[in-house]
């Protein structure tokens, strides 16, 4: 090939193949997620054919984050939005008043899921601690990835069945794993994320702060949570790290008890967004941190 035919051909690939990428991505459905978790589940069903993006930054606690004009736009730059519900982000409602966008397509999971949560913990939110919850909510993303990208359904669907296998085989490992622990309950020093957890597994949950971790307990609670670490001959007070661990670590020094963190998942901190933990990690990680606690053979 002459030198001005080769120069003319690597012009026009550039120029076929410059714009072509640009509109490749552009293709791409564009997805906000409220939570780590619901991000996670998007980028894992969605894999290359979706654009995910996590509205709360890194190192944020979700209950007591609030947004700022530059998410509105994220919002409305988006096609879907996907959270949890008002239990979770009360600040919705007046985000979505301001979003100016009409074609935004917007999932309440929490609503979505209303009929398999009916009389459960109704007002936990922290749904995807029990794993059996989490495939309800990765088949709901699915779902709502076929019907905005029909094109890519079956990779949806493939990418899906993949991840539940995963999700439903750590499900049964919390079963097996739990099954042979010499206590039950478990402390905890952050707020009262693990309540379906709990349940899924039989455990019990005592927590120092409520469903929230913006209210301090009374000296009266902690007092009682002290009483309850003495009587069950309790070894460890988890703590929580995107809450103070201070009163944890306080319980734990009052009663010769270790502390060790257990992960609710709604955010990550920046140091594990940096190692791009997973949804799947972290809970194997609380998994192995709770079998210490409860003593299991
Ligand atoms: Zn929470």
């Amino acid at each position: 090939m002459k030198p001005r035919a080769f120069i003319l051909l690597l012009c026009l690939l550039l120029v076929v193949g410059i714009p072509h990428t640009g509109t490749a991505e552009q293709q791409k459905i564009s997805i906000v997620t409220s939570l780590f978790p619901l991000y996670e589940f998007v980028r894992q069903v969605g894999g290359e054919a979706v654009n995910a993006k996590l509205l709360l930054p890194p190192g944020t606690e979700p209950h007591t984050w609030e947004p700022r004009p530059s998410d509105i736009i994220r919002i409305s730059r988006s096609d879907i939005f996907i959270y949890m519900g008002p239990e979770m982000e009360p600040w919705v409602s007046d985000v979505l008043g301001s979003v100016d966008n009409d074609n935004l397509l917007v999932i309440e999971v929490l609503e979505d899921l209303e009929n398999i949560r009916s009389g459960k913990e109704h007002s936990d939110p922290h749904l995807w601690l029990d794993l059996s919850y989490a495939v309800y909510v990765v088949d709901l993303i699915t779902e709502t990835l076929k019907a905005a990208d029909a094109q890519n359904s079956d990779l949806f669907s493939r990418n899906s069945n993949r991840y539940k296998d995963l999700l439903m085989d750590l499900d049964r490992q919390f079963f097996s794993q739990l099954s042979t622990c010499k206590k039950k309950v478990f402390i905890y020093g952050g707020h009262s994320a693990f309540g379906h957890l709990a349940r899924r597994y039989g455990l019990i949950q005592i927590s120092v702060y409520g469903i929230s971790p913006d209210s301090e307990p009374s000296p009266r609670q902690v007092a009682e949570i002290v009483r309850t670490i003495r009587k069950n001959g309790i070894q460890i007070v988890y703590f929580e790290d995107l809450v103070n661990p201070r009163l944890a670590q306080v319980i734990a020094d009052e009663t010769g008890a270790t502390t060790a963190v257990l992960n609710p998942g709604g955010n990550l901190t920046t140091t594990l967004w940096k190692k791009g933990v997973t949804f799947i990690s972290l809970m194997e990680g609380n998994l192995i941190n709770l079998r210490k606690g409860l003593e299991c053979e």
